[in-house]
């Protein structure tokens, strides 16, 4: 069984704490795209862990986890995750962790050309999370990178560094900064070393788990609206956070996926800047984010926060093909005398029910309707019998808006908070 476990969304769905539930099903679990610049929450027997880099199969003993070609991975950060995981007992060793030798290094100029550049652009800022992310894609494709299987090959390594760096400070000149060779070798040379045994060809690898009839899942950073391609350019993130790129960023372009499942958060939010039609302002907000606990998971960031938005959710279940939906934090709702649904948008005085991409997303208004709140603690529902029946009319309303079945429904942070349907 191929699965993807994918965001539909701007990211924070809670993804991590479902996969690291279904995980126990699945034998291998795959990061595909993206970096450090997300943060996944899990909360199990062992403490709560928030994993920016690594699958989140790496907290179950018997899961291999694949970190994909379509990554961008900074080694200095990787190093400490591993670090503070171990501080916690919880065993990394190179049968457990496969780091593809096609993925790409985020360098110390990468993290430093990307700070300059939200400097530079000031109140036009993207919003970035400084973390060198679009940087190190940049380069990904001016064929100008630095790969995790060139830290192998230590006699080219300073060669390969040396002229990248050359053209790399013409542009950092221009911002009034530089980098020695010497100091970028140093920090490969201090982070790269203990990450060696995990670097492999995880395509091979994965190949091989394939023709064993592995479980395999695919694990996303980040929502629909967020990809490069289909979301809220230039908003997005730098990779692609669809589903039907898993495969390929994973290391096995060559097979298909059996099954999507699509991570939708009961209500919406967004971190950083760009279009966010369902915005919520001022006290409704606050109280909404304080009970979502709304604040980014690597950058403490408070997160922009609304009602559910049809549109866009409808647009996000369409892009990543979802077969089934994982509602999450419905129980954060719970205080809500009536629950406010972005069912539509309003551009230019005409009601607009798709989710429109480009300038006309910036003249979108929300228009908001009310469904009866629950107001009562559903955290610890387990069965669907458990839920008040406005909590059920809730689902089902927005479960036929985005035209996909709601399988699951998520009602705390831990394993067993969830209901199936
Ligand atoms: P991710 O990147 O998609 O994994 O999202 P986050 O790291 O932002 O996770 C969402 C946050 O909500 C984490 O703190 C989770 O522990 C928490 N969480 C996940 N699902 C639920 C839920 O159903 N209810 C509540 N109250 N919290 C949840």
């Amino acid at each position: 069984m191929l699965t993807a476990v994918v965001g539909i969304n701007w990211g924070d769905e809670g993804k991590g704490r479902m996969v690291d539930w279904l995980s126990s099903d699945y034998d291998v679990i795959c990061r595909y795209q993206g970096g450090n610049n997300a943060g996944h929450t899990v909360v199990n027997e062992k403490g709560k862990f928030i994993l920016n880099l690594l699958p989140s199969g790496i907290l179950r003993d018997n899961t291999v986890n694949v970190m994909g070609n379509g990554m961008v991975i900074d080694i200095e950060h990787l190093c400490g995750e591993i670090a503070r995981l171990k501080e916690k007992g919880v065993n990394i060793t190179p049968d457990k962790l496969k780091i593809s030798d096609k993925a790409f290094i985020c360098m110390p100029y990468h993290k430093q050309q990307d700070i300059l550049e939200e400097e530079r652009l000031a109140d036009k800022k993207y919003g970035s999370t400084r973390r060198g992310i679009a940087p190190v894609y940049g380069d990904k494709y001016m064929k100008k990178g630095i790969r995790m299987g060139d830290l192998l090959f230590p006699e080219t390594l300073r060669d390969k560094v040396a002229g990248i760096l050359e053209w790399k400070n013409i542009t950092l000149q221009g911002y009034g900064h530089e980098f020695s060779l010497n100091d970028v070798m140093r920090w490969i040379n201090e982070f790269g070393k203990p990450l060696l045994p995990f670097i492999t060809d995880t395509t091979e690898y994965l190949m091989s788990a394939v023709r064993d009839n592995k479980n395999i899942m695919f694990e996303a950073q980040l929502g629909a609206l967020r990809d490069i391609d289909y979301g809220i350019y230039p908003f997005t993130t730098s990779s692609q956070t669809l589903a039907a790129y898993a495969p390929i960023g994973a290391g096995i372009p060559g097979v298909k996926l059996d099954q999507v499942i699509g991570i939708m958060k009961a209500y919406s939010s967004c971190v950083g800047e760009g279009p966010f039609t369902a915005e919520l302002f001022g006290e409704e907000a606050s109280v909404l984010r304080e009970a979502g606990a709304e604040y980014g998971a690597a950058t403490g960031r408070p997160r922009r926060v609304g009602g559910f938005d049809i549109p866009a959710s409808r647009y996000g279940v369409k892009m990543q093909g979802a077969d089934v939906l994982a509602l999450t934090k419905l129980d954060v709702l719970s205080y809500m005398d009536k629950i406010p649904v972005c069912v539509a948008y309003e551009i230019d005085g005409e009601r607009c029910d798709s989710f429109p991409t480009g300038d006309r997303l910036l003249k979108a208004k929300p228009v908001y309707e009310y469904l009866d709140g629950f107001k009562t603690d559903i955290s610890k529902c387990r069965t669907p019998g458990d839920l008040p029946e406005a909590a059920l009319k809730y689902i089902r309303f927005i479960e036929e808006a985005v035209g996909c079945p709601i399988k699951y429904v998520s009602v705390g942070p831990s394993r067993e908070d969830y209901i199936e349907l």
